[in-house]
């Protein structure tokens, strides 16, 4: 109800969307805007050249929105994988439990993951405001378990998250 009073950081209009991230709302419009920014930033920041990619159709949210984000190009040699912040945040986590190193990667000469700062509450936020359908992605009930206990952290502290996948790809983790 509140949020309806609410505007846009950027241009005062009606917020649709709140980043716990930047800590303000975002109209439609600067939400899909941000998401642009932050991933063809990381695309650039990680040193890929290219600006298509050949990208995976897994059905899922997260590719939905690498299609949206990203020109497709079949004979590209690198593949933009479908992984999210959650994703990178929970192998982070894993390894701190289990002292198992996560399989799951940032990116290689060959791949490379956009959406490894983007959550799935973004990813869905920007598909219903395109119409377009959005799932949650499907977790078994540890993921569930651990990825609750991460949500907690991070209505005290947002950009917890965040934080855990910076310290994973600081110390070459992930
Ligand atoms: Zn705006």
């Amino acid at each position: 109800m509140e949020e309806q009073l609410q505007k846009c950081h950027i241009c005062g209009r009606s917020a649709y969307f709140y980043s716990t991230y930047l800590k303000y709302y975002l109209c439609k419009k600067h939400l899909e805007r941000m998401l642009i920014k932050r991933t063809r930033g990381a695309v650039i920041s990680k040193g890929y050249k290219r600006r298509a990619f050949k990208l995976i159709n897994d059905g899922s949210s997260a590719y939905k929105l690498n299609a949206f984000l990203f020109k497709a190009d079949k004979k590209s040699i690198i593949s933009l994988r479908n992984n999210t912040l959650e994703d990178f945040a929970l192998a982070v986590l894993e390894y701190f439990i289990s002292k198992n190193k996560p399989k799951l990667k940032i990116g290689s000469t060959k791949f490379f993951n956009p959406l490894y700062t983007t959550s799935e509450d973004e990813i869905i936020a920007f598909l219903k405001s395109k119409n377009e359908k959005a799932d949650l992605k499907p977790r078994t009930d540890r993921e569930k378990y651990l990825l609750q206990f991460m949500r907690d952290i991070e209505k005290r502290r947002p950009g917890s998250m965040l934080s855990a996948v910076r310290i994973g790809e600081k110390i070459r983790i992930i």
